[in-house]
């Protein structure tokens, strides 16, 4: 597009738009990029409406995680349809869309079964080339590969600032519920009541627990989980594990949600639930390995699982749950700022002053 107004020289031609960029560990910046285009048939490019900062965003942030000098960060985003490749069946221009934060190729043998997760081409949107080469969310455009099945429609009633989360972190929380086998009546742990795990709340929620406990140490944060529902357990007053079994019959919960990803997460998650409970733990780790309580999990009939959500089977059914007044995850957004004061927000995120992030190009 645009060379048709060309009409000398083909630096006119590029349009440069807004995003922010990886410059080195440390150093986020707003700067111009060029606009990115439509190149494969099923492409589509999003005109983005409100993109948020992640916690895997600081991963980037404090270099522990390879990046690419200039690329573009950012993974979660909703927007408008501004342009369709010749293949994508499902939108046309003009439509609300959320991106999952990871793009799927759709015919692989994980993709096929639906643990899209899996996918042996996945690549994850600002991440730079290390993970598949792909655009950035925080940014005025991205441009989606196979659209049709990397995005998801916007119903009618459900605002970005709801429909943003189920492209990552209200996946992650539904994800970590699921996988906990909560049945109505448990008693649920979730560690970490940051983004994710005020999600986890929530998700939790849906399949009946007679308590869901949310143990942190930030008071706004153990203040929203309240709100959500949960009863709040400050780490800073008291043992999370003494407590959930004081407060529990001398039993622990049936099972835990670990949102935070840090070791000393994972052991309280661990001991925090009963003989034959779940660990459902989607955190991402902070260290490669470390001691696993083999002994145990064998003596107390331990389930431990972990991983990372697997957003496109989540993506409608959250909609649709969102639409109907069923889950308000607009409710972890503490800041509302412009593209232009990304490197503040950043800041603000990084020092937990804020719990999540959202920017308007
Ligand atoms: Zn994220
Ligand atoms: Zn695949």
């Amino acid at each position: 597009m645009g060379l048709a107004n060309s009409t000398s020289g083909a630096d006119a031609t590029i349009r440069r738009v807004k995003a922010v960029t990886f410059q080195d560990v440390g150093d986020f910046r707003v700067t111009e990029v060029p606009k990115p285009a439509v190149q494969d048939p099923g492409d589509a490019l999003v005109k983005i409406t409100l993109g948020a900062i992640c916690g895997s965003d600081l991963h980037i942030y404090h270099g522990n995680a390879p990046m690419d000098e200039g690329a573009i960060v950012g993974h979660e985003m909703v927007g408008v349809i501004e342009e369709v490749g010749p293949d994508v069946r499902r939108f046309k221009v003009g439509d609300r869309v959320v991106s999952a934060f990871f793009a799927v190729c759709g015919h692989c043998r994980p993709c096929q079964r639906g643990w899209f997760a899996q996918c042996q081409e996945r690549a994850i949107f600002g991440n730079g080339f290390y993970s598949g080469g792909l655009g950035g969310a925080q940014a005025e455009f991205l441009v989606v590969p196979r659209a049709d099945l990397n995005l998801a429609a916007i119903p009618d009633g459900v605002l970005d600032e709801q429909a943003i989360f189920v492209g990552d972190i209200l996946s992650t929380g539904y994800f970590a519920a699921e996988r906990a086998q909560i049945v109505p009546g448990d008693v649920v742990a979730v560690i970490g009541a940051g983004p994710v795990g005020l999600m986890a709340v929530m998700c939790a929620q849906l399949f009946g627990p007679a308590v869901v406990f949310a143990v942190d140490q930030v008071d706004q944060r153990l203040e929203l989980a309240q709100q959500l529902g949960a009863v709040p357990l400050d780490m800073r007053a008291a043992h999370p594990v003494q407590e959930i079994a004081m407060r529990n019959h001398g039993q622990g919960a049936d099972s835990a949600l670990e949102c935070v990803g840090q070791m000393a997460a994972i052991e309280t998650a661990i001991n925090c639930v009963r003989g034959g409970g779940i660990v459902s733990s989607v955190g991402v780790p902070n260290q490669v390995s470390a001691d696993f309580p083999y002994w145990d999990f064998w003596t107390r009939d331990l389930t431990y699982r972990s991983g990372c959500a697997n957003v496109h089977a989540y993506m409608r059914p959250l909609l649709d749950l969102i639409a109907a007044g069923r889950l308000h995850p607009e409710v972890v957004i503490s800041h509302r700022m412009k593209l232009d004061e990304a490197v503040r927000a950043y800041q603000l995120f990084d020092s937990r002053e804020a719990t999540k992030v959202v920017l308007t190009p």
